[in-house]
């Protein structure tokens, strides 16, 4: 029997992760990803899949973002009919983000329709949300550590990744007619000391290891981020003003929410009401409550005091209406929507709002892509144009860095260096390309590992007759 894989998106590039794996005969996609950012990468989101969808047998998910799960509904609907394996939260997960990545697909078709603005004359939606329903009665939920067989050649276990809820690193054990191998996919890791999250586990064995290389060449330092994010708060409290915080609904919302609970609770800030007005938050944060195993919060969600994610200043805000109200508030008082890059969501109304008035402050606590009005505002633009007006920017634009759901460079090589003996191939996939050179120069270095960066559209044969 011999095994190949095909790198289809996420060689080179931070998006699109899926890699479509020949096992013998049998056809397996991991991860299903939407390419996002440039728009060179965007366009691959709508060329014919390399692969065609009614050939593959299974897809597996190693969790629920959209640059890994996205593609799924165009994927069914092209043709896909088998089974998709994730763990039972990322399952949860990937419904909310589907939906809502299909929504967003319907209302940008919309208004590049109203504006004329795209050289098609009717733009039409990658996909839309009745797409994404029809990928839920395929998603099959698996247990962490717990293996899973799929036929008499393959069997797949899920690990913690540590790096959203349900995140998973996949090990696919291969039986082939004379050898066993195995297949390790560390998906998105995690940080090593997250407040929320277990760190991602150690692996001691792999064959062949596909290795996420996000922050190849970054050391994320994640001390001080209670003291950062506390004196904002106090500041911003003491001009009498109000603390704003676009974030992102899935992991991020959540960790701030952790910090500001333990600020509050130790009396470094003061005991200010703390508002989520973000639906898709709010639906994230529940799944917490539902999935204890997943985390370390453990007991102290069932306690209100303790929990960070239901006590007393806490409130959570659903409907458009209390969203509007919460323009009325001049001071004591946080609020944190979406989007996390002020790209779109209820927090342009908050910006808009917000933006001239010196009092309040503006606290982005995760990475601000170039060309977003984040960055803009960020980088001291004095406008700032929402809703088609150049809005005045008078608040105080803070950045609160190390709030990153990735491992970065140091945690990377100590997950690497848990393995008892190297891979025979290490392949560094979802990185840019200085990412993934650094982190290759240093796997070599500190561990002697040799590693491949394979090309967007690059097959290896990984095994053969075994
Ligand atoms: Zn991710």
């Amino acid at each position: 029997m011999d095994v190949k894989v095909k790198f289809l998106g996420a060689a080179g590039t931070v998006t699109g992760s899926r890699f479509f794996l020949e096992i013998g005969s049998l056809r397996v996609l991991v991860d299903c990803g939407l390419f996002q950012g440039l728009k060179e990468n965007r366009l691959r989101n709508w060329e014919t899949f390399p692969i065609p969808p009614e050939t593959i047998d299974i897809v597996l998910l190693t969790h629920a973002h959209i640059d890994h799960s996205g593609y799924l509904p165009k994927l069914v609907k092209e043709g896909y009919q088998g089974p998709i394996y994730l763990t039972e939260a990322s399952l949860e997960l990937v419904k909310i983000l589907l939906l809502d990545a299909g929504k967003l697909q319907e209302e940008e078709a919309k208004f590049a329709r109203k504006k004329g603005y795209s050289k098609h004359k009717n733009p039409q939606p990658l996909f839309t949300r009745e797409d994404a329903e029809k990928v839920f009665p395929k998603l099959k939920p698996i247990s962490f550590d717990q293996a899973v067989k799929i036929n008499d050649q393959l069997s797949i276990t899920a690990y913690n990744a540590g790096h959203i809820l349900g995140a998973a690193i996949l090990k696919l054990q291969i039986k082939g007619n004379n050898q066993e191998k195995s297949i390790v996919f560390s998906g998105d890791l995690g940080r090593t000391k997250d407040p929320i999250l277990n760190p991602p586990a150690e692996i001691p064995f792999a064959d062949v290891l596909f290795l996420e290389t996000t922050y190849g060449n970054r050391v994320n330092e994640s001390s001080g981020i209670d003291r950062k994010l506390g004196k904002v708060i106090r500041d911003t409290y003491y001009n009498g003003g109000v603390s704003l915080i676009p974030s992102f609904a899935v992991g991020r919302t959540q960790m701030i929410l952790f910090y500001l609970h333990r600020l509050q609770q130790k009396g470094f800030i003061p005991q200010i009401p703390i508002y989520v007005d973000s639906p898709m938050a709010i639906d994230v944060t529940s799944l917490y409550k539902h999935f204890p195993e997943y985390h370390h919060l453990g007991p102290s969600l069932e306690n209100s005091n303790a929990n960070p994610f239901l006590h007393k200043n806490l409130h959570y805000y659903r409907d458009q209406e209390s969203s509007i109200s919460l323009n009325n508030i001049k001071n004591n008082a946080i609020i944190i929507s979406a989007s996390g890059m002020a790209t779109g969501g209820r927090i342009l109304h908050h910006l808009y709002n917000r933006l001239p008035n010196k009092e309040d402050s503006i606290l982005f606590v995760g990475y601000q892509a170039e060309g977003t009005r984040g960055r803009r505002i960020l980088e001291g633009e004095e406008t700032c144009r929402i809703y088609g007006i150049d809005v005045p920017v008078k608040a105080k634009p803070v950045y609160i860095d190390g709030l990153s759901a990735h491992a970065d460079q140091t945690e990377l090589v100590d997950w690497c260096d848990n393995f008892i003996s190297k891979p025979k191939f290490t392949f560094l996939i979802h990185g840019e390309p200085e990412a993934r050179e650094e982190l290759a120069g240093i796997l070599k270095d500190k561990l002697n590992w040799n590693t491949i960066s394979p090309l967007y559209m690059e097959s290896f044969l990984l095994f053969s007759g075994i």
